[in-house]
């Protein structure tokens, strides 16, 4: 066996959202680290997923159809993001959202730039589109270009000082409730997942009625694995996942060492991610 102890990642970003290598590199590496199954999740598109399953078949690589949807919870301020596995990425429901979110998204970018030059830190705009390439437009992109041109110097600055403060928050787009994710991932055959629980911020509810509520829209899982998870927050949602009958699952959201530098691909940080490979949510997905 090679250095990576995990043989499975469910949760990693390509050159379709905010990461920063092509879908075909990462089934690559992670045939060069051992895992037998990734799951590519891209912010918000399907795009990246058909080179992936043909790398795939050509690496020896299962690989899993995922995105994740950025959304908001009335009651929610964190990151409120849901997984979707095992999703046909040409339903025609998920094709035209995701459409509309990368309109949005490229609308939010002009936005962003007139907030970062009214700040005297606006980066090339032809650089940031340069970064995003083919690929929906993110703030990654934009904290890449700031460090390459010194506004900053690195992409924690970059998110800390410009990019994920309370100035910030009030030209983010609108995004939808996790309800329109959960049931439309269901539509398009797949299975919606809480991602990384940890990252919310929970205002009015505990975790278990959030849970409760999201069951009801259909939510199928909870990621119980993550790279920045302590074992007590794992047990946490876990005995979670088993109260609600959802299935767990784990993986490092993996985006490059440029965007993330201290997660890593099938390893998470330090080698700390452990992804049980006998996960049941594995035998239930179709490829
Ligand atoms: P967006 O989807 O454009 O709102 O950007 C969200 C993405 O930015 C996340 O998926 C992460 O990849 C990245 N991100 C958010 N906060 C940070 C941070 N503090 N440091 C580095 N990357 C971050
Ligand atoms: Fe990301
Ligand atoms: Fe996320
Ligand atoms: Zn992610």
């Amino acid at each position: 066996m090679s250095i990576g102890q995990n043989l499975v990642d469910m949760h990693v970003h390509s050159t379709a959202s905010d990461g920063q290598y092509t879908p075909t590199q990462l089934v690559h590496m992670a045939q060069n680290l051992g895992l037998t199954t990734i799951a590519i999740t891209d912010h918000d598109t399907t795009a990246g997923l058909a080179e992936a399953k043909n790398a795939g078949k050509q690496f020896g690589v299962r690989v899993l159809l995922g995105a994740e949807f950025n959304t908001k919870h009335p009651n929610v301020d964190g990151s409120f993001h849901v997984l979707g596995y095992g999703i046909n990425p040409i339903h025609p429901v998920l094709k035209d959202v995701c459409a509309d979110f990368s309109a949005q998204r490229r609308e939010r970018a002009e936005r962003i730039f007139d907030y970062l030059k009214t700040l005297g830190v606006c980066p090339s705009p032809q650089r940031v589109y340069e970064i995003a390439g083919s690929g929906v437009i993110g703030r990654p992109h934009f904290a890449r270009a700031m460090v390459e041109e010194h506004f900053v110097s690195n992409i924690q600055e970059a998110f800390a000082r410009y990019l994920d403060t309370p100035e910030f928050q009030r030209l983010d787009r609108i995004k939808p409730h996790p309800k329109t994710a959960i049931e439309m991932i269901t539509q398009a055959g797949g299975i919606a997942v809480l991602a990384h629980p940890s990252l919310l911020k929970l205002r009015e509810r505990t975790l278990s009625s959030l849970v409760s509520e999201l069951k009801d829209y259909g939510l199928g899982g909870i990621e119980c694995y993550y790279s920045t998870f302590t074992p007590e927050q794992s047990q946490e949602y876990l005995a979670l996942a088993e109260q609600f009958k959802l299935y767990s699952t784990g993986g490092s959201d993996f985006h490059g060492e440029v965007v993330k530098p201290d997660i890593k691909l099938g390893l998470g940080i330090n080698n700390s991610l452990f992804v049980p490979p006998d996960l049941k949510i594995l035998e239930v997905l179709r490829d």
